[in-house]
């Protein structure tokens, strides 16, 4: 709680009392910390490559390495890790153009169950890389809604990567695709490693991940639920996750068809 106080004066110019401003500023202070945190997270997440860059590169310039093969390894290491770089920093200007123009959505009327295939489609070779099989199960031929095509695709595929990605080898996911009311509702199931109830409700943050280590070594950037989030709920939508430890995880989105003028 911050105090200020000021001497009030009558309309003579007559000093005749003091005003008292109380303003809690713990919301203030809130923000203020997330800020900070915000770039440290951010300074750390591009620090970290660069010092992998840095050092592969030093130990090859200063004539270490004679082989041709380990020269070749040390050049995918600092190629995949400005790989990194560049994703993170794509995922950081999106993050930053919500925050400053909120989304702008360029909505048309597309069919979901086409949207779905295709997002399977694009991720199924990652997929049969860990010999995982993705399932789309649905009781439609077709749903059409109104709707950002690009962002909301790009939300099916993190769901999607992210199920690839934290389930083991072998695992087998399941897409269900169906109409609830006036919403499209898509659900992906994975039988995975799961989440901990203790982080499950702060998976959303930037940057917040269950277990740092796998994340970077699978290549994420820990942003892509948070864009996910903003996507959806800039469609007026809900993205909700429940997991079970070791068991796997659910991820829902709830999306409006938005077809009034349809
Ligand atoms: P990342 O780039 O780290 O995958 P996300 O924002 O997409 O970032 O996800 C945040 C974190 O949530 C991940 O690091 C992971 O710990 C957890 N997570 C997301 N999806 C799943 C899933 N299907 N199964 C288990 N954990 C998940």
């Amino acid at each position: 709680l911050k105090v200020s106080y000021a001497p009030y004066a009558n309309e003579n110019g007559e000093k005749s009392g003091i005003v008292f401003v109380l303003q809690d500023i713990t919301d203030q202070e809130r923000l203020e910390k997330m800020r900070r945190e915000f770039v440290a997270n951010v300074s750390h997440e591009l620090k970290t490559p660069l010092t992998s860059i840095k050092s592969y590169t030093e130990t090859i310039l200063d004539g270490y390495v004679d082989d041709e093969d380990t020269k070749i390894e040390f050049l995918k290491v600092v190629n995949n890790e400005a790989d990194r770089m560049n994703r993170l920093v794509r995922d950081l200007l999106q993050l930053s153009s919500f925050d400053n123009e909120n989304i702008k959505l360029e909505k048309e009327y597309h069919d979901y169950v086409n949207m779905v295939k295709y997002s399977i489609k694009k991720v199924e070779v990652t997929a049969k890389n860990k010999n995982q099989t993705i399932n789309l199960v649905t009781d439609l031929d077709n749903l059409v809604g109104y709707f950002d095509y690009d962002r909301i695709e790009q939300v099916a595929l993190n769901i999607l990567s992210n199920a690839i990605k934290y389930s083991p080898n072998g695992s087998i996911i399941n897409t269900f695709l169906t109409k609830i009311d006036e919403n499209v509702s898509m659900t992906i199931q994975d039988n995975g490693f799961g989440i901990p109830e203790k982080d499950i409700n702060r998976i959303f943050e930037r940057f917040y991940r269950v277990d740092k280590a796998r994340s970077r070594e699978l290549g994420g950037t820990g942003l892509g639920l948070s864009i996910a989030k903003e996507i959806v709920e800039a469609h007026l939508g809900k993205i909700k996750i429940t997991s079970k430890l070791e068991k796997g995880t659910t991820v829902n989105l709830l999306l409006p068809l938005d077809l009034e003028e349809y």
